[in-house]
């Protein structure tokens, strides 16, 4: 291969894409930079899963046997009626049973730190920093932070969620891109069990879902709606989230007022719309973007962590098979990665539309009775 060892990139973004990302740059040979916005690794949000092509990656980049060791194993999904009572439930594993090596569920803050860990000595990380603009000549990259520094890179990657700056700066607004799928969520964590360990139970009225998923002594509350409109709001306004998520779920029965009181006094909170990114290239001369800011397939999918690891390993393998030749490369990444993030995004849509949160009160005890009672 090509030397690689010179040329620098820089990654934006510190979370699960851009971590990968990192990760697989630095293994092929690259000086990496990894600058995040946040003034340390951000370690809010719930459960997420590794499956699939996921699962292999990570065996490859050698976290597999520490993902295992972390790994949640969610043994039941009670479904609850409006007096809190169980219509109807899932087993999902025995006590004792083999679980599956091709899935695991973890928490978000725990994968971050295995990779941070991994990576911080090999690695230089800017936190607190942005990019603010961005000037591509045929040689290299000039990046400006916003700091007001400037550094040239050889490829940048824009790893910085559904919100990127990168895309941005370089491919143009976020309105260009993004598609409303008429629903909203909100999770919020709290150091304690509001279930039974290892149990999630799910409430709902017409377009309107709770979710408490608890384990290690933690619980997600979930609260889903749907809505035909969008509801102007600031991403960074936190407090008129929080209010959102009152006005949607105030007066609803089973245990809502107690939990709209978690919310509204807990530390963590994420919200955000259901939304997909769609781009006809996810690469633009020397950038390349990765994970959600690229092709974010909705927490519907169930998937946005894996199609970040997945994302960062076919980059790299792209790179390496074209011994560091990004244009073409870039190409195999778009082409390669395209059809699986066009299936993932086509159920994640068709189950916000569908079944996500139900939209009538039949719908609701449907499924609801169908789940056998344990
Ligand atoms: C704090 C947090 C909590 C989350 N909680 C959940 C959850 O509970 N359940 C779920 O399904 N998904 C959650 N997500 C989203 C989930 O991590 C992603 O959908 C998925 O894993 C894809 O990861 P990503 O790295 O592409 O994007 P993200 O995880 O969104 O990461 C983007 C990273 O870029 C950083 N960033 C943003 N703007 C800039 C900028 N201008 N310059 C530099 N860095 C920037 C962010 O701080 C973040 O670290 C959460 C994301 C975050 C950031």
């Amino acid at each position: 291969m090509e030397s690689l060892k010179e040329k620098k990139v820089l990654v934006s973004g510190a979370s699960i894409a851009g971590l990968s990302t990192a990760y697989w740059m630095d293994k092929l040979g690259y000086k990496v930079t990894v600058v995040e916005i946040a003034n340390e690794p951000r370690t809010a949000g719930g459960a997420i899963d590794i499956e699939g092509i996921a699962s292999d990656a990570a065996k490859r980049m050698g976290i597999f046997k520490q993902l295992e060791s972390n790994r949640l194993n969610l043994e039941m999904i009670e479904f609850k009626n409006a007096d809190d009572i169980t219509e109807g439930s899932i087993l999902l594993k025995n006590e004792g049973a083999e679980l599956p090596d091709d899935h695991i569920e973890i928490e978000r803050d725990k994968f971050v730190h295995i990779l941070f860990d991994k990576l911080k000595n090999d690695v230089e990380f800017i936190f607190g920093g942005s990019i603010t603009a961005l000037n591509e000549t045929k040689d290299n990259i000039l990046v400006t932070f916003k700091d007001g520094k400037q550094s040239e890179f050889d490829l940048l990657f824009g790893c910085d969620g559904i919100h990127s700056a990168v895309r941005r700066i370089r491919f143009g607004h976020e309105t260009e891109y993004t598609h409303f799928l008429k629903a909203y969520f909100s999770i919020t964590i709290v150091s304690k069990l509001l279930v039974k360990q290892k149990t999630m139970q799910m409430y709902g009225v017409p377009d309107k879902a709770i979710m408490l998923n608890a384990y290690n002594n933690k619980t997600d509350i979930v609260f889903c709606f749907n809505s035909e409109k969008e509801i102007p709001y600031d991403y960074r306004d936190e407090e008129r989230q929080r209010k959102i998520i009152l006005e949607q779920f105030e007066g609803l029965n089973w245990r809502t007022s107690e939990l709209l009181k978690e919310v509204q006094r807990s530390k963590t909170f994420y919200f955000d719309k259901f939304c997909q990114i769609k781009m006809p290239s996810w690469t633009k001369g020397r950038v390349a973007l990765v994970g959600d800011a690229a092709y974010c397939a909705s927490p519907a999918a169930g998937m946005g962590a894996s199609l970040a690891i997945n994302g960062a390993t076919a980059l790299a393998d792209a790179l390496q098979k074209h011994n560091g030749n990004f244009e073409l490369a870039f190409q195999d990444y778009n082409k390669k990665l395209r059809p699986f993030i066009e299936e993932v995004q086509a159920t994640a849509e068709l189950n916000v539309r569908e079944n996500f949160i139900p939209r009538t009160e039949e719908a609701i005890r449907k499924r609801n009775t169908q789940a056998k009672l344990f």
